[in-house]
Formats: structure tokens, C-alpha cells, sequence
């Protein structure tokens, strides 16, 4: 059977089968920006978009370092500019989720809840997701006092009192950060010693900002509009106690969504995809951008500057073959 870009019924199984030059996984800031640049190139991007359109940035209320937007944009604001932007140059989107995916031979073979794809090339950009604490009052106040990320969110803590959640190198990173403005930083550790390095824990001790409570888990997140305060347990003592703060920074790593792939492309320990400086992963013609290979810097303009060279090397790849 032969496929090209429009939309066709399979025989065997009634589900719409697309065949595409460039599939984008994903619509965080990687996945959007990638859409853009295939589209620029006229190659008619198909963005499967999973269940969270804009990604992990549409989780915040306002980015205020994302270069363009001198007031702030809400992050989900941001997301349907870039999706407006790709659109208007072809792109198209579909909100669904992949759940298989077969790389052994182009094209690659996709399937989603409600298609199957063909796909010249794929440009993954899954992402990587915080872990949580899974305590009552997480979800419903992040973006509100409850965060993920220091680096964006520690300006709005100005001389408030904060704690972060975690014993590792990322927790007394964003835990050094926020000192430059919380008045206080405790560091809540379920251990009584830290796992960070020790050049980073003599830092954090020296710091006249920083606190430490050991041996505590959260339980609870406590505040209506905002959080006010923590409910904690000593694991060893049994003990309950009320931690007033005015934000937590939860830093207990992160996964990424790589599951799909295992076994397909080649990963390190923690599951990152890996790719070379042009983005390329050990199957050619698949790229990877954004979170889903950094677990460095995550932040909108590092993930969209991925996904740009990820589509500039799709690009390539695609004029490579066809002129082949
Ligand atoms: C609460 C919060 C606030 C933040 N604030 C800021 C900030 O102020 N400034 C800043 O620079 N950064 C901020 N960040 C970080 C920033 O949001 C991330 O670095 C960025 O979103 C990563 O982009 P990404 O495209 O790589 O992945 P993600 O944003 O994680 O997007 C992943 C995408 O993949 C899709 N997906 C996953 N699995 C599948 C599947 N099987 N099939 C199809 N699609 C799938 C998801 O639906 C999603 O669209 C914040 C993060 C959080 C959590």
C-alpha cells in the first residue's frame, strides 16, 4: 500500500493512517520550535502533541526569562503563540498520545490512541518529568508556591521563606540559587546526611541563608491561594510537625519520558537519549530535543533552541536522502 501526506483509511484495522516527512513527538517549547523550523522548510510537520499541550511550560503562570516578553508571558500563552507561529507555515497538530513505535526501518512506524504514522523522520521531544512528592496539596498549588524549578521561579521568593525538598547535587544547586533572594532556604531531607558532593555541601552549610531538617519527609502541603506551610514527619521519631514557609522547591529528580523507546535507541543510565551535537540518536533519521537530553539547564529557551537544530538537521537528513 503506498501512503502520502493526506489522511487515509486502513482496510485491516478502520484507524487513519498519515504518512508524513518530519513527525514531531511532543509540543513542549522542543516540539514547537522544531514544528516551526520543518515548517519553514516547507515540509509539512505532523506535531503528535500527547496530553499536555505546551509541555511542562504550560504548567506556569508566567515566564519572565523567555528573551522577547520584557512583562512576562503565562506559559501556556507562550505555547499557542508557537503553536499559531508553526501553524501558519503548515504545520499540524494532533493531541494524542504515541504508544508504540517501531524504529528498525524507514519509515518509522507510529501509532497513537486513534492513528497510525509513517514518518521519514521523527523528531522526539518527550520531555522529562519532575518526580513528585505525590502529597495532598502538590498539584493544586503548583504555580503556587509549590515549584519545580529555581532558576524560574526563585525571583518570585524574594525575601520569603522557603524550603526545598531533596539531598542531591540539583537540590543544593537550586537550593544555593534561591538564597540570592529568599530570606531563608531550608533544605528538607529524608536522610541525615546529604548525597550532593562535597564541595557543594560545604557551600550550602556555610551559607548563612540555608537551614537543614533531617530525617523528615512531607506529608502534606498546606494553603488555599498560596502555600503556607508544610506538614512534616521525622522518619525516625514518628514526630508531626507545622512547617510555615511561602513556597517549597521540590528537587527529587526527574524521568524522562523515554519508556517508548527502550530498547530502540540507545540511552544512558537514567534513560536520556543521548544524541550527538546535531541532535542525531543512534537510529538515523530520529532526532531528539529538549529535556528529554538535558538534564542540565531544562529550561524553554535551551529545549526550543533543540528543537530547532533538531528540524535544521531533519531537514538536512531529508535533502541528504532524497538527493540520494
Ligand atoms: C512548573 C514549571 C515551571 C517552569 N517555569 C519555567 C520558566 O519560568 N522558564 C523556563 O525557561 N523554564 C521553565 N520550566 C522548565 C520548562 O518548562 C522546560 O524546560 C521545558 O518545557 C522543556 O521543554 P520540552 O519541550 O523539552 O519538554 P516538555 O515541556 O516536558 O514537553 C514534553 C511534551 O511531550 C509530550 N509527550 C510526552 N509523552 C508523549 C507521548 N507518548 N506521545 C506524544 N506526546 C508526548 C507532552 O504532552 C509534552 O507536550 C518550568 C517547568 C515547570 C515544571
Amino acid at each position: 500500500m503506498e501512503f502520502n501526506l493526506s489522511n487515509i483509511s486502513s482496510e485491516s484495522n478502520k484507524q487513519e493512517k498519515v504518512h508524513t516527512s518530519v513527525l514531531v513527538l511532543g509540543s513542549g517549547p522542543a516540539g514547537l520550535s522544531a514544528a516551526l523550523y520543518a515548517a519553514r522548510a516547507e515540509l509539512n510537520p505532523v506535531v503528535l502533541g500527547g496530553m499536555e499541550f505546551g509541555g511542562q511550560a504550560a504548567l506556569t503562570h508566567i515566564i519572565e526569562n523567555y528573551p522577547g516578553f520584557p512583562d512576562g508571558v503565562g506559559g501556556s500563552d507562550l505555547a499557542e503563540l508557537f503553536k499559531k507561529q508553526a501553524e501558519r507555515f503548515g504545520a499540524r497538530f494532533e493531541f494524542d498520545v504515541a504508544t508504540e513505535v517501531d524504529l528498525s526501518k524507514r519509515p518509522f512506524y507510529l501509532k497513537s490512541y486513534n492513528k497510525e504514522y509513517l514518518a521519514d523522520t521523527l523528531i522526539i521531544t518527550t520531555g522529562a518529568s519532575p518526580n513528585h512528592l505525590n502529597v495532598p496539596g502538590e498539584k493544586e498549588l503548583t504555580g503556587r508556591g509549590v515549584s519545580y524549578c529555581a532558576t524560574c521561579d526563585g525571583w518570585f521568593f524574594k525575601d520569603k521563606d522557603v524550603a526545598v525538598v531533596g539531598g542531591g547535587d540539583s537540590a543544593l544547586e537550586e537550593g544555593l540559587f534561591l538564597t540570592r533572594y529568599a530570606k531563608s532556604v531550608t533544605i528538607i531531607h529524608r536522610r541525615d546526611q546529604l548525597r550532593a558532593g562535597a564541595i557543594l555541601q560545604e557551600r550550602a552549610k556555610k551559607n548563612e541563608k540555608m537551614r537543614f531538617i533531617w530525617d523528615s519527609i512531607v506529608t502534606r502541603i498546606n494553603g488555599s491561594e498560596k502555600v503556607n506551610s508544610l506538614n512534616l514527619k521525622n522518619v525516625k521519631t514518628g514526630e508531626e510537625s507545622d512547617f510555615p514557609v511561602d513556597g517549597v522547591f521540590i528537587f527529587i529528580g526527574h524521568t524522562p519520558n523515554t519508556q517508548l523507546f527502550k530498547g530502540q535507541l540507545e540511552m544512558d543510565e537514567k534513560g536520556y537519549i543521548v544524541p550527538d551535537l546535531l541532535m542525531r540518536t543512534s537510529v538515523p533519521g530520529v532526532f531528539a530535543a529538549g529535556e528529554i537530553n538535558d538534564p542540565n539547564y531544562r529550561q524553554v529557551i535551551t529545549s526550543a533552541g533543540m528543537g530547532a537544530a533538531a528540524a535544521i538537521q531533519a531537514t538536512r537528513f531529508l535533502e541528504d536522502h532524497e538527493s540520494a
